[in-house]
């Protein structure tokens, strides 16, 4: 017979005491997991409550490059994937042996490595970043002569415009983010006028345009609290609603485009956390050949 929900949380909760563990889960997952999290945020807030947690274990409801994160600030904790698929195609568009041959080819450039990349990835680059800090990280390389973006163009090409620097951008883009399309927002728009608009730095330049504000997951919570605002037209993936909605039941908050949804956020589910937790599995580990390096890009990123 199937556990119901309720006894699933009970045998998790009581698990989670036993292996003294924390459940650190991004703004993308499944409600119900949202639900049982230690924390839930971005990726700048989840790496920093993952560097200063004392738990022994780290349950990360994310996808594979946060739970290496973590594994990156955190070598003596135990990190746990619930569900080993759980990948990001955007990260997956970048590997360690061309991003070489790209600092050959521009040999005087600083790498700003977005945080949704692989550990070697991160271990070939001076500093990383996250959505929420691209545009002051590439403000504090202003020495640099010149900035190689990897792997996102459109985080990219967001924080190029925002601190007029020219920077090399590499072809990466996260396909749930290119869904949505200017025409769902002005659509959108049309219906709720009142609406304000918050988009996240990851889709096209010309959904961007439209936006009232370009967040981060962690910007665009703060936003819904703090606006007047009864009504926000959200242009990101749409595991958010689940949280914005708790938050503010007293506000209206409406997808940008249903279509936005990404497909390893949503592997993880109550089922596959309770058997991580009683398998102690997937664990992920990033050897210390590559995490040494990586670590010191990541700690620049956690300094702001
Ligand atoms: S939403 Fe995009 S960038 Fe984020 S994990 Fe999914 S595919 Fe990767």
């Amino acid at each position: 017979m199937e556990n119901s929900e309720a006894e699933l949380i009970e045998k998790i909760e009581s698990l989670k005491k036993r292996r003294n563990a924390v459940f650190l889960v991004h703004n993308y997952q499944l409600g119900e997991v949202q639900d049982i999290a230690d924390f839930v945020g971005d990726s700048l807030e989840l790496s920093q409550k993952a560097a200063g947690t004392d738990a022994d274990v780290i349950v990360f409801c994310g996808v594979h490059f946060m739970a290496e994160t973590a594994s990156i600030i955190c070598p003596d904790k135990t990190v746990l994937l619930p569900e080993s698929d759980a990948g990001c195609p955007m990260a997956d568009m970048i590997t360690a042996r061309y991003l070489r041959e790209k600092k050959k080819e521009y040999p005087k450039a600083k790498v700003v490595c977005y945080v949704n990349s692989p550990a070697d990835v991160k271990a070939e680059s001076d500093i990383c970043c996250t959505s929420a800090n691209a545009v002051g990280i590439v403000e504090k390389l202003a020495g640099a002569e010149q900035i190689v973006f990897v792997p996102d163009r459109y985080l990219g090409d967001y924080a190029a415009r925002q601190t007029g620097r020219e920077l090399i951008l590499w072809p990466g883009y996260c396909p749930t983010h290119v869904r949505i399309k200017a025409e769902d927002i002005s659509r959108q728009k049309a219906e709720h006028p009142q609406a304000k608009i918050v988009v996240h730095p990851e889709c096209l330049p010309e959904a961007k345009a439209l936006a009232d504000a370009v967040l981060s997951t962690g910007g665009m919570i703060r936003f819904a609290r703090e606006t007047d605002a009864g009504e926000v037209i959200v242009g990101t993936e749409i595991g958010i609603l689940h949280r914005l909605r708790k938050e503010n039941p007293e506000k209206r908050f409406i997808p940008a485009s249903e279509q936005a949804i990404c497909p390893g956020m949503k592997l993880i589910t109550l089922e596959s956390v309770l058997w991580s937790l009683e398998n102690m599995e997937h664990r992920v580990k990033v050897p210390d050949k590559i995490r040494l390096k990586a670590k010191t890009a990541v700690d620049r990123m956690l300094e702001g």
